[in-house]
Parts: structure tokens; sequence; C-alpha cells
């Protein structure tokens, strides 16, 4: 790929420890999206190594009448 075509643009602060960066003529661009800054702007990258969205992982469910019924019975 030719990052320095004009094409790419060089990543942003964000992207800083990402495994896909790569580094061409003393800057740096991202191997997957040309426009890095445009990735972060909605959140998150999904893309990237070194930062994961941790919600994901750690949502749990909780079903909701029973969590009602716990509740009630705690209160007793
Ligand atoms: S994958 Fe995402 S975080 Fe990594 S360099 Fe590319 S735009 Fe930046």
């Amino acid at each position: 790929m030719d990052f320095t075509s004009g094409m790419f643009k060089p990543v942003i602060d964000k992207c800083e420890g990402c495994d896909r960066i790569v580094e061409a003529e003393a800057a740096k661009y991202c191997r997957t999206y040309a426009n890095p800054a445009a990735k972060w702007k909605i959140g998150l990258c999904n893309f990237a190594t070194h930062a994961k969205p941790e919600i994901a992982a750690t949502k749990i469910r909780v079903n909701p009448l029973k969590a009602a019924k716990r509740a009630s019975k705690a209160k007793k």
C-alpha cells in the first residue's frame, strides 16, 4: 500500500499504542483505515488493538422480574 500517496491520513493521539500503525516517511499511518480521526469520532475505534470497550465484556443480563422479587424479599 502506498501510504504517502495522500489518500491516507496520519494516525491521531488516540491511535498511539495500536498494533495497526505503520510508519512511512516519518509519519504514522493506520493499516486498516485511511482516516483514523473519522474512526474515533463515533467513539472507540473498533479495530484498535490497545483499547477495548469494557462495557461489552462486563454487561450482565438481569431478569427484571427476579430482580424485583429479590429486592422485595430483602426489605422484609
Ligand atoms: S486501527 Fe484504529 S486505533 Fe489502530 S491505528 Fe487504525 S484507526 Fe488508529
